[in-house]
C-alpha cells in the first residue's frame, strides 16, 4: 500500500515536503524504516499509522535521507549508501558493506547495519527522539494527503 504524506509545522521537513514520500513495506524482520536514495522512506507495516512511533521513524529515515542530499565543501554528500559502501563524511569513516554488517575501513570494527553506536546512526536517532517528542506535544502534525 502507498501512502504519502504532508508533514506540517516541521522546520526540518517543511522544506523537503514535496518531494519526500512515505511508502508503507514489509521490511525485514527488525528493521522499522529504510531511507532510500531518491526520496522516498519506507516505513514497517507493523508501525501504526498517526502514531509517536511513526513520527520517531519517520524523522529517523529523513535524517539520513537529508544527509544523503546534503553536500560538503568539497561536494561529496555527507552520506553515501551504495551496495558496497557507506561513506559518512562527517564523521570521516568509511565502511565496506558485507553480509547485514559495516566493516570500519580503518579499524576494522564491524557493526550490524543499523546499529545504535555508528555515527550516522547516533545523529539519526537523535532527530528521531526529537520528532517523537515534538509529535507527543502536537508541534508535529502527520496527515494524509
Ligand atoms: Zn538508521
Amino acid at each position: 500500500m502507498q501512502r504519502n504524506f504532508g508533514i506540517t509545522n516541521s522546520p526540518v521537513l517543511k522544506k523537503q515536503e514535496k518531494s519526500l514520500e512515505i511508502v508503507r513495506d514489509n521490511l525485514e524482520e527488525g528493521v522499522m524504516g529504510e531511507a532510500e536514495n531518491g526520496g522516498v522512506i519506507k516505513i514497517d507495516v507493523s508501525i501504526e499509522e498517526g502514531s509517536a512511533e511513526e513520527a520517531e521513524v519517520v524523522f529517523h529515515e529523513n535524517k539520513h535521507q537529508e544527509e544523503m542530499n546534503a553536500t560538503n565543501a568539497d561536494g561529496e554528500p555527507l552520506l553515501y549508501y551504495d551496495d558496497n559502501k557507506v561513506i559518512d563524511n562527517i564523521a570521516n569513516i568509511t565502511y565496506t558493506r558485507k553480509d547485514g554488517n559495516l566493516i570500519n575501513d580503518k579499524t576494522g570494527e564491524t557493526f550490524e547495519e543499523g546499529h545504535k553506536k555508528l555515527p550516522h546512526e547516533i545523529r539519526a536517532w537523535a532527530a528521531g527522539e526529537k520528532g517523537k517528542s515534538a509529535f507527543s506535544k502536537k508541534n508535529v502534525k502527520l496527515k494524509n494527503k
